[in-house]
């Protein structure tokens, strides 16, 4: 299977999103990495919409945790507005990330870097230094292959 994709446009990262559904919906797990405007919510839209989910993915702001789908099938999280590690703890994403068939997505996991296990499957997207459009996207699972 393809870890690296480069993509220039919005849709082709939402493309990228679709190809690696099965993979995630295994995984019941995804962090995403990158700088703001990455396109990391950008992916999660590419997600839901392959998930047949027709409410507009936005970034979660009351809670920092959002829903979707019925029931909710995919949940999306994004801890850059994380003020202390301990939040996580209420916000709920753990009692989802037990829940079977519910596919959780993180942004900026790296706010609490000690609750995820080295194997969890994570997705780094770069933009581009010259290339407004274009991103690089590296899947990786922490296994050591
Ligand atoms: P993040 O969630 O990482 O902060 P967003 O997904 O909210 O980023 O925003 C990404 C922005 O970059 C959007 O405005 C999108 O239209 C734009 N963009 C331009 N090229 C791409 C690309 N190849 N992939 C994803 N987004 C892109
Ligand atoms: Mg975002």
């Amino acid at each position: 299977m393809n870890s690296q994709w480069t993509t220039t446009s919005p849709q082709e990262t939402r493309d990228v999103a679709v190809e690696l559904l099965p993979r995630i919906q295994e995984e019941g797990l995804l962090l995403l990495k990158g700088d703001l405007g990455a396109g990391k919510t950008c992916f999660v839209q590419g997600l839901a919409e392959a998930m047949g989910i027709d409410d507009p993915v936005t970034s979660p702001t009351y809670g920092l945790i959002k829903e979707y789908g019925d029931p909710p099938r995919l949940v999306h999280a994004d801890l850059y507005r994380l003020t202390h590690a301990e939040e996580y703890w209420e916000i709920g994403l753990e009692e989802w990330r037990e829940q079977p068939g519910v596919v959780c997505v993180v942004e900026w996991p790296e706010r609490v870097p000690d609750v995820w296990s080295a194997s969890t499957l994570c997705l780094t997207l770069e933009q581009d230094a010259k290339q407004e459009s274009v991103r690089q996207l590296t899947l990786s699972t922490g296994d050591p292959s």
